[in-house]
């Protein structure tokens, strides 16, 4: 049999990343056709904007796609693409697994977290007022005469709706995969000491639906800056991680570092209708096309994917793989060297390929 699926390369160091995940991929003898699409950089040079209808058209259709990191201006620029994929394809869950590998550079050892962060609303749902235009100025007369904690007139305005509907639907998720994967605990983090509404929708919520698991699961709450003290000092405390947008997405980068960095953290984005997969990491923009970057977090991205495709034989073979090759800690990249000036380090391909001869 064999799957269609959508490749976006994405840009910076995006392109490297993703053919050696192909390599990889392709080597396992899982048959997939891939359909390539420019986004990002390269799609504004094409057609004069970073996500053409025809990609989202064509994960639509595909119902799976897999990319590398696209650049999102600070500040000023096209909006992120990667919300824009996110929100617009409604891809609700944003799920990574976060895993020690023997052999990798890190102060902490045997880490197995799992991390589920809402995808598609909180600060990220993309409602912002800049500074001095009439919607600001209007919502800021509006929401002074409702309330006395005045806003400054010279402000800018990001707004945070936490729904019901969406906070259910995440930890729901959670639970199931806890269920399904013989995880012992779900943690829902937040801030509803402060936000009281919004966050303290999101915990009201996490806890109706714990009730639904009660004797099956074992379910916490834990507040988010808390959180983070918690996963530096004892992280084998925590199993399964449920959070809001802004919050997950903090939390997994600091989950990344305790495995070993950005370069081994894969993830996946998933819908109700499709799903895509993808790094944690960014574009790196300073490592560009210089074969240097380490392709694993992608390839294990790849590993998730036919997960997802029921090709699970496929996907151990790949893991192990990559695993074996971590653990020699030859052909690797700088970054998994236990010291980063390292000459024998390898260039991404490379990786890449010594993952693929383990596959033969
Ligand atoms: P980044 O992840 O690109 O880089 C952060 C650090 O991690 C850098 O020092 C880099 O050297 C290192 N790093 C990242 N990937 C690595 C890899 N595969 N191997 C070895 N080292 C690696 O984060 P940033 O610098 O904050 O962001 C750069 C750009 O990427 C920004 O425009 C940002 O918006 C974008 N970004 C995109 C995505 C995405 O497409 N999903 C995610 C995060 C950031």
């Amino acid at each position: 049999m064999s799957y269609r699926v959508t490749l976006l390369p994405g840009d910076g160091i995006g392109p490297e990343v993703t053919t050696a995940m192909r390599k990889c991929v392709e080597a396992t003898g899982v048959k997939i056709e891939w359909e390539e699409q420019p986004v990002g950089e390269f799609a504004i040079k094409k057609y004069g904007t970073p996500l053409p209808d025809h990609v989202l058209e064509s994960v639509r259709k595909n119902k799976v796609a897999i990319k590398g990191p696209i650049v999102t201006p600070i500040g000023t620029g096209f909006r992120s693409v990667n919300v824009q994929l996110r929100q617009a394809l409604d891809l609700f869950a944003c799920v990574r697994p976060c895993k020690s590998y023997e052999g990798v550079r890190s102060r902490y050892s045997k880490i197995d977290l799992v991390i589920f962060r809402e995808n598609t609303e909180d600060l990220y749902a993309g409602i912002e007022f800049d500074i001095g235009t009439k919607e600001a100025k209007q919502l800021i007369q509006e929401i002074n005469g409702l309330q006395k904690r005045q806003i400054r007139e010279d402000s800018a305005i990001s707004i945070k709706p936490i729904s019901v509907f969406c906070s259910k639907r995440i930890v729901k998720y959670a639970f199931e995969y806890a269920l399904k994967h013989n995880r012992k605990k779900v943690t829902a983090v937040h801030k509803a000491n402060i936000m009281k509404f919004s966050d303290g929708l999101f915990l009201r919520s996490a806890r109706e639906v714990a009730e639904e698991y009660k004797g099956k699961m074992e379910f916490e709450d834990v507040i988010v800056d808390n959180m983070c003290m918690q996963l530096v000092q004892k992280p084998e405390l925590y199993d399964v991680l449920v959070l809001p947008n802004l919050y997950g997405d903090i939390v997994s980068d600091l989950c990344a570092g305790l495995i070993g960095g950005l370069g081994i953290a894969p993830g996946a984005n998933i819908g109700t209708e499709c799903s895509l997969f993808e790094p944690v990491h960014g574009s790196a923009p300073k490592y560009a096309g210089k074969n240097k970057v380490n392709p694993t977090a992608t390839i294990l991205s790849g590993v998730l994917m036919l997960r997802h495709l029921h090709e699970d034989a496929a996907a151990d073979r790949l893991e192990t793989a990559v695993k074996d090759v971590i653990r020699e800690k030859k052909h690797v990249t700088y970054d998994m060297k236990d010291d980063r000036n390292d000459p024998s380090a390898v260039g991404t391909q490379e990786m890449a390929e010594a993952i693929c001869k383990k596959l033969r």
